[in-house]
């Protein structure tokens, strides 16, 4: 056992590579793991819950509280604003505990200029085919949001050796695995 300390670990990667599961999955596995919820303009999906999945702000609020430095992170995804509260993070990290946040590579890179002690974990799709698959699969983006997010997985690919670490979610059992494993090696050391 020995000590471990508490760690801000930011997860990202292309939209469809799986990280909302992935890291339900581990939340499941370290329930001591804070969330945040995140801000965004986009309007929410059936079974969506505004303070749960997401604060849904109109454009308005949001650029009101961008303007009041309430943020850490934000950025435009597919199209909409997304952001991590300041507030949000405050309160896991004074509660003692780590925190996953789950954005997109714009915001990390963010994060990481703020608290250049976060880690930075990059989730990979096995291929650009395969996430193209899964985002059909998943049947909540028309063509043209399918398009858009294919467009920003590439380059947001390209932006991989900013990370500190990979997880390629081929089988998510080892995904689940690999991710667990490098949360408690960073907070051991
Ligand atoms: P979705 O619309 O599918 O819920 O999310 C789209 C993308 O927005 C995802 O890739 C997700 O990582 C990103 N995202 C969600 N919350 C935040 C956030 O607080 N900040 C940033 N920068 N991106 C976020």
């Amino acid at each position: 056992m020995g000590e471990t300390t508490s760690k801000l670990f930011v997860v990202s990667g292309p939209s469809g590579a799986g990280k909302g599961t992935l890291v339900a999955r581990v939340r499941a596995e370290l329930p001591d793991l804070g969330l945040t919820v995140s801000a965004t303009t986009r309007s929410p999906r059936a079974g969506e819950v505004d303070g749960t999945s997401y604060y849904f702000l109109t454009p308005d609020e949001f650029q009101r509280r961008v303007d009041a430095g309430e943020f850490i992170e934000w950025a435009h995804v597919h199209g909409n604003c997304y952001g991590t509260l300041k507030s949000e993070v405050e309160r896991n990290l004074s509660a003692g505990s780590s925190l996953i946040l789950e954005i997109d590579v714009q915001g990390a890179l963010q994060v990481r200029e703020r608290m250049p002690e976060a880690v930075l974990i990059f989730i990979k799709p096995p291929s650009l085919e395969v996430l193209a698959e899964r985002l059909r699969g998943r049947g909540t983006e028309t063509e043209d949001s399918l398009a858009l997010r294919l467009a920003n997985a590439e380059r947001e690919l390209a932006l991989i050796d900013r990370y500190d670490e990979v997880v390629v979610n081929d089988d998510l059992d080892e995904a689940v695995d690999a991710l667990i494993g490098i949360i408690k090696n960073h907070e051991r050391s």
